[in-house]
């Protein structure tokens, strides 16, 4: 008998963990390839290498675990645990923001303790009766972000703190924006209570899911679940990428750098057959096809399946850059793994000290950082000038002053279409493109990876998600399939986690 065969598009995390999945719990035998239209495996878990310096992250990317113990078991095996800095309870994730002109270095939630009495009186008056509104009336499915924001709040904390906060993020009034924008940032709760206080305000699921314990390093053991991050000893998440590739090569997957699917070819509601095409034109076709998972955003599956994008182009910002410095000091951000700068007027989005999370990358030629801007339409966009803004922009919120030395630094522009604005008009029409995908009723071509579905987007989301899709492929085969996967799994509260909250 021929074997199965497996084509996988793109090789960012999801895909290469969607191949771990098919080899390890539905298909030991069959064949996969991995379709990647860079000449690296990767995506955005790779890393940026700098000749005579090392490598730099794109931003902050640390693995969290979906609480999947199989899926999370598949990941972190592939270095010993002697190989990993295994982030736990309080240290899982130390972030921070900056906001009305203050760097916060205890909480990633905008702090209002300092706000007059009378003000804050208003804003929590408002808090309570949303929240009884709220156990009236839940909230539509597809109420916009400024909708979201009042029926959890109410309207002054809505319009004073998170409307400018939205619109520095997104460029747009909240009003505008799809649901999916109040879950890219830790914008859920605000710190408004000292600790002792908090303690009690906790026992109420209502106000816990709006105030926040205040110090985020001494919050209790409230957690609802033991989720931890893994990133590598050896600094460069791209250590950790290129074992995986290593282990899925000696797996027998083939991996297809430099080419993408030009054909996809149905026929009785199944792909039967593929076209790669390499970017020098070479083309090859694959029949018998078992099982197509795409990974590699939704666009491009549209493009080649035909399938209309309505409504027009989607909302962009102009591409982002990461900015690698080595600083001849430390970063004064305290324990911060990364804060996010939440005030108009700044281009940067967030600043991320590697040694704080990853002691290794501290290295005598100094402590690494990036810092991720987002340009406005206009900005001059050359490596100096950008450069200079991150460096102007640091020593604004406080992470350097005039006493410090930059040993090496470095710009890069991300490459691909730039970062799509969560809008209403943009959302929509993804979603559109995935329901007009789903009724073409395509049994074995599956969408994953980042916005492979509803609001999937952080990494736990998306592997949670790939896992989901690999269990349902119409394999004949269900070897190593655990009755954990038969019978679900307990999602993860993304409460819990602030990087993905
Ligand atoms: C600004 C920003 C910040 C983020 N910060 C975090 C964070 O802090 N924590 C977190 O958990 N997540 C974060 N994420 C999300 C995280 O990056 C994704 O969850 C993760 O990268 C998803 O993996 P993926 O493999 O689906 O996508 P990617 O890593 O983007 O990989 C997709 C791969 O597909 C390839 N590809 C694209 N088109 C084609 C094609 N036509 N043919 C073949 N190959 C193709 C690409 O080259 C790429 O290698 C962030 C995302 C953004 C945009």
């Amino acid at each position: 008998m021929s074997r199965s065969k497996t084509i996988i598009v793109g090789g960012g995390l999801a895909g290469l963990m969607t191949a771990r999945m098919v080899k390890a719990l539905r298909d030991p035998e069959g064949e996969i390839y991995i379709v990647e239209r860079e000449s690296h495996f990767g995506g955005a878990y790779g890393s940026y290498h700098y000749e005579g310096v090392g490598a730099f992250d794109h931003g902050m990317h640390v693995f969290y675990e979906t609480c999947i113990p199989e899926v999370d078991e598949l990941f972190t095996s592939i270095l010993p645990d002697s190989d990993w800095n295994i982030l736990v309870e309080n240290l899982k994730d130390a972030a921070g923001i900056y906001v009305q002109g203050r760097l916060q270095l205890e909480t990633p939630y905008v702090d209002l303790r300092d706000v007059p009495d009378e003000r804050l009186s208003a804003y929590l008056g408002d808090l309570m009766l949303a929240i009884r509104d709220r156990r009236n009336k839940p909230l539509p499915a597809e109420a916009n972000a400024y909708e979201v924001m009042k029926a959890h709040y109410g309207r002054a904390l809505t319009d004073d703190i998170f409307v400018p906060l939205l619109e520095k993020l997104f460029l747009r009034h909240p009003s505008q924006l799809h649901e999916l924008a109040t879950r890219l940032a830790a914008i859920n709760r605000i710190a408004a209570f000292d600790g002792d206080l908090m303690l009690d305000l906790m026992k109420s699921d209502e106000l816990r899911a709006r105030l926040c314990f205040p110090d985020q390093y001494k919050l209790p053991p409230y957690r609802g679940n033991n989720q931890r991050g893994f990133y590598p000893r050896q600094f460069g998440f791209y250590h950790v990428m290129d074992r995986l590739k290593e282990v899925l090569d000696e797996q027998g997957i083939h991996f297809v750098p430099n080419a993408s699917l030009s054909q996809i070819n149905t026929e009785g509601g199944r792909v039967q057959s593929v076209r790669i095409t390499s970017l020098d034109g070479v083309n090859t076709d694959i029949d018998g096809v078992t099982q197509v998972f795409w990974a590699a955003g939704v666009p491009p599956l549209a493009k080649l399946l035909n399938v209309p994008l309505t409504g027009g182009p989607p909302d962009m910002r102009p591409a982002s850059w990461y900015v690698h410095l080595l600083l001849d000091k430390e970063p004064m951000t305290d324990r911060l793994y990364y804060f996010y700068c939440f005030d108009k007027g700044f281009r940067t989005y967030r600043v991320t000290n590697y040694a704080a999370y990853c002691p290794e990358a501290h290295t005598e030629k100094g402590w690494p950082v990036c810092v991720e801007l987002w340009p406005n339409p206009g900005d001059a966009q050359t490596e100096a000038c950008v450069i200079n803004t991150a460096l102007s922009e640091l020593r604004a919120f406080g992470v350097t002053d005039a006493t410090y030395r930059v040993n090496f630094r470095a710009a890069q522009q991300n490459k691909g279409p730039g970062f799509p604005l969560p809008t209403l008009k943009t959302i929509g029409a993804m979603e559109n493109i995935r329901a007009q995908i789903r009724d073409r009723g395509i049994c074995n071509l599956a969408l994953t990876g980042i916005m492979g579905g509803k609001n999937i987007f952080f990494i736990p989301e998306v592997l949670k998600d790939a896992h989901e899709q690999v269990m349902a492929a119409p394999y004949s085969s269900g070897i190593g399939v655990s009755p954990l996967c038969r019978t679900g799994f307990q999602p993860v509260d993304r409460n819990e986690f602030r990087q993905n909250a």
